[in-house]
């Protein structure tokens, strides 16, 4: 199952780097993000040990509980004699779908990022509870950039301003723009998107109206990670594309670790 795990690794790294060179992009500009949503404990402890240093969820429970099982497994490891893994191993965790604010305390200690800040209502929660922990919490601004209706994310008439009010928060810092491509085939539809949200991240520099770190596009995923990388893409959330064919036993995540 590792070696399997390996290979597909191997593989999308491969296929990153290729669309980096074809887009004169340095390799190292581009983050990958293991969405591990309907992987195992078993899985993450070896995504980790496989070197992944990002790791992404969709739901807040999910994350806080991997998140925190992951982190008493390796204070175990550390430990251990044995380990081959270095001291400071340790994912960082990546809050990628739909956050609601009665779970931000829940994602809070984890979340290294919250890639899906779309309500200046939840941007608050965020800030008022990292000012209260003493901390400053990295997120990006989630836009509707296909304009679908009932999909999470701001407007993009109204993502400049979003991000002016979010840069006024001292506990959050507002880095970049995150975007779901539409559910189509049609490569021009996704470039398109992908190429919008690179056009209001460079607005908004330009504008001034954002801090020198404003500069990450969180933008593709198993289907479409390629032409987001094309496009300017600096984090891609992939996860079928990492666990395609690994037999997951059902129910792992309830009984690992005990
Ligand atoms: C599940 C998910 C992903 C990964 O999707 P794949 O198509 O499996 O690569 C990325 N981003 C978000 C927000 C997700 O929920």
């Amino acid at each position: 199952m590792k070696r399997k795990l390996q290979d597909n690794l191997k593989r999308v790294r491969h296929r990153m780097e290729e669309a980096c060179a074809r887009a004169g992009r340095s390799p190292n500009s581009v983050t990958l993000v293991v969405v591990t949503k309907s992987a195992g404990l078993d899985i993450i402890r070896q995504l980790v040990e496989l070197g992944v240093a990002d790791l992404g969820e969709s739901r807040p429970q999910e994350l806080s509980r991997r998140a925190a099982a992951t982190s008493e497994w390796l204070g175990r490891q550390a430990l251990s004699p044995a380990s081959s893994l270095p001291p400071d191993a340790g994912p960082r965790w990546h809050q990628v779908g739909h956050l609601q604010r009665n779970k931000v305390k829940l994602v809070l200690p984890w979340a290294n990022l919250i890639h899906s800040v779309d309500t200046l209502r939840l941007a608050e929660e965020i800030d008022a509870q990292s000012g209260r922990a003493g901390r400053v919490t990295p997120v990006m601004l989630e836009v509707n950039a296909s304009g679908e209706p009932n999909k999470h994310g701001v407007p993009v008439a109204a993502t400049l301003h979003m991000a002016e009010l979010l840069e006024t928060l001292k506990n959050i810092r507002l880095c970049g723009l995150m975007t779901m491509a539409p559910l189509t085939d049609d490569e021009s539809t996704i470039r398109t998107v992908f190429e919008r949200l690179k056009e209001l991240l460079d607005e908004a520099r330009t504008e001034g109206i954002v801090g020198k770190q404003f500069t990450d596009l969180s933008m593709g995923m198993t289907n479409d990670f390629e032409y987001a990388i094309e496009s300017g893409a600096t984090h891609v959330r992939i996860g079928s594309a990492i666990f395609e064919g690994l037999q997951q036993p059902v129910g792992t995540v309830e009984t690992a670790g005990s």
